[in-house]
């Protein structure tokens, strides 16, 4: 496993800001047979135990293990929003007072549903899809960038 340059830094810039760290995830391999859902599991308890091990955590983890072509249409895949409205139930959090970060579209999007603010971030294949992005979403060069954006954003007077 390797993440991201600068994600650790980011989850403890946020953590420290008092928001909560939310992480949402499709693993339509597993609806298409790449991996099962334990593989997954190993996956993503290892990223915890990773992340712990620089003093760091996420608040919590939701993953989508459908496809549609394999397992027929969900409300959970991203950009559907049955992982966020949960997100919201068991954390307590205001949708409309959250960010949905990551590189593709489908990461962003849920703001448009939920009315919050959507940060497309450029490394992996947001600067691929940045062009096809609506004009009331953010934009990143990377991590830090997004952290600077969620900061600034709510210092900013009527949010
Ligand atoms: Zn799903």
């Amino acid at each position: 496993m390797e993440l991201i340059p600068g994600a650790v830094q980011a989850i403890r810039r946020l953590t420290e800001a008092g928001l909560a760290v939310v992480l949402v995830t499709n693993q339509s391999g597993i609806a298409r047979g790449l991996l099962s859902e334990a593989d997954y599991l190993r996956v993503a308890e290892r990223l915890d135990q990773v992340l712990h091990a620089f003093g760091v955590h996420v608040d919590a983890t939701y993953y989508c293990p459908h496809h549609p072509d394999h397992s027929g249409p969900c409300d959970c895949r991203k950009p559907g929003t049955e992982l966020y409205l949960r997100a919201v139930r068991e954390l307590d959090v205001d949708p409309s007072a959250s960010y949905y970060v990551g590189d593709k579209l489908s990461d962003v999007l849920p703001a448009r549903a939920l009315g919050g603010l959507g940060i497309l971030v450029r490394t992996g294949y947001g600067a691929e899809v940045e062009p096809e992005l609506p004009e009331d979403f953010l934009v990143a060069d990377d991590v830090s960038g997004v952290v600077d954006l969620i900061i600034r954003d709510r210092g900013a007077p009527g949010r």
